[in-house]
């Protein structure tokens, strides 16, 4: 249990810049990305296996039936959920893990696993975030609209995550999330060896002699 890697959840506005920040996590640190599941259409330029695997619906159903995900959502139109395998495989070898999905998967996470770190990221202003999807240029102004309307909803979950990022200066919000990744270690459930240990030692030294000796 006290090998176990750090489970981090990270969710945030479309547009908010969480893929730019898992790209600058990833590029220092080791942690596991988990990739997860879809019935969404690939976009240009994605590949099975790396953004996600890409999954029919009697598929991603039949994983559900067979509790193969750690959590899943239905989310415009689709469905998405991690894989429950490889995470679990990866945090019992001691390997953070994180992943990168909307508030329902968040809060079922956070159900499941109650030693995750939930992180939610946020743009500076609504003026930034609207600017951002239409410089990313993937969305047509309909799309847009409907993401700004999913947003005002998912401003309810915030409450429920443990941190909140605003994501104004990239390599600042970066070093505040490795800060907190890295925090969630000394906490008493990744010290359990260190733990267990110094209570061994100390019940053997009141059994033993050693103790009240030393003039
Ligand atoms: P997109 O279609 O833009 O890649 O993703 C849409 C939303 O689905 C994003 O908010 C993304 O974080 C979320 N998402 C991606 N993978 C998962 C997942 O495995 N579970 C859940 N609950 N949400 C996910």
């Amino acid at each position: 249990m006290s090998k176990t890697g750090v489970l981090t959840v990270m969710s945030g506005f479309s547009g908010a810049g969480k893929g730019t920040i898992v790209k600058g996590l990833l590029a220092d640190h080791d942690y596991y990305l988990s990739i997860s599941c879809t019935t969404r259409a690939p976009r240009e330029g994605e590949e099975n296996g790396r953004e996600y695997f890409f999954v029919t619906r009697e598929e991603f159903e039949r994983m559900i039936r067979d509790n193969e995900m750690i959590e899943w959502a239905e989310y415009a139109g689709n469905y998405y959920g991690t894989p429950k395998k490889a995470v679990e495989d990866r945090l019992s070898e001691g390997k953070d893990v994180l992943l990168e999905i909307e508030v329902q998967g968040g809060m079922q996470v956070k159900k499941l696993f109650p030693n995750a770190v939930l992180l939610f990221v946020i743009p500076p202003s609504a003026e930034e975030l609207l600017s951002r999807l239409r410089g990313r240029g993937t969305e047509t102004e309909e799309q847009i609209r409907l993401r700004f309307e999913q947003t005002a909803r998912e401003i309810h979950y915030i409450k429920d995550y443990d941190y909140v990022i605003t994501n104004d200066e990239l390599d600042k919000a970066i070093e505040k999330i490795n800060a907190i990744i890295d925090s969630q270690r000394v906490k008493p459930v990744f010290q359990e060896d260190s733990i267990q240990a110094l209570s061994q030692g100390i019940t053997h030294l009141i059994d033993s002699s050693e103790l009240g000796k030393k003039d």
